[in-house]
């Protein structure tokens, strides 16, 4: 992160899905951890119904999900790994998802959050829908005095998120060259086999993933990069 400005210290990536921050955002994570900053992620579901084998229950998925998670978190120098377990493929943004999320924000105060665009044009998905938005809802609610007052007890106050960078966007302003660490980033995505497979559709989707950091490098001119829109507040 030697582009960024030296106060961003901690940072939060919030997501719908163990894998979700693998696809959209390793590489970042990745250079950030080794530059010294403390990462944590939040996992909004534990990706419980992301299988199409009906013998599969969801209980026993959710488990192995969240292990997965933790190993590519893990290779990835993310120091802490929070699931908030809430029910997958039916994520909304409600108030409650708000506050808890506001809440976790206020507690472990990052200077900068990662999440899903929820602006994307034909963002099919609704958990992805829901997650970014609950997310930037709880970035604003976070730092309000009168908003969730509630949670403003023993040494806990309103808390100022300085940047919010969206990951799979339309309108990407924010480039970080993954180039030097695309192969580990990818080597943290296969962590999820439950999700990826194994060969040969794991080796059409690492291409797919490849050609996607390459087409994103191309306009800043790096070899592969991830685009991000990016805000400061
Ligand atoms: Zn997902």
């Amino acid at each position: 992160m030697t582009s960024e400005p030296a106060q961003i210290e901690r940072i939060m990536v919030i997501a719908a899905h163990p894998d979700d921050p693998e696809f959209g955002c390793a590489g970042a994570v990745l250079k950030w951890a080794q530059a010294g900053r403390h990462v944590t992620y939040v996992l909004i579901t534990s990706g419980d119904k992301g299988s199409h084998d009906p013998d599969l229950r969801p209980g026993l998925l959710a488990a192995r999900r969240e292990s997965e998670q933790r190993a590519a978190a893990r290779d990835l120098g993310v120091h802490e790994v929070i699931f908030l377990r809430r029910p997958d493929g039916l994520l909304e943004n409600t108030l409650d998802l708000r506050r808890q999320l506001a809440d976790i924000v206020r507690r472990l105060r990052p200077d900068a959050v990662l999440t899903i665009d929820p602006w994307r044009h034909y963002q099919l998905h609704p958990d992805h829908r829901a997650a970014g938005q609950a997310a930037l809802d709880a970035v604003w609610s976070a730092r309000e005095w009168y908003i969730f007052p509630e949670q403003l007890v023993e040494g806990v106050e309103p808390w100022r998120v300085k940047q919010v960078y969206l990951f799979w966007t339309d309108n990407p302003d924010h480039w970080e060259d993954i180039t030097e660490c695309m192969e580990q980033r990818l080597a943290a995505l296969l962590r999820h086999v439950s999700q990826v497979g194994a060969d040969p559709a794991t080796a059409k989707l690492i291409e797919r993933v490849r050609q996607r950091a390459r087409e994103a490098g191309e306009k800043p001119g790096y070899a592969y990069a991830e685009a991000f829109k990016r805000f400061e507040f």
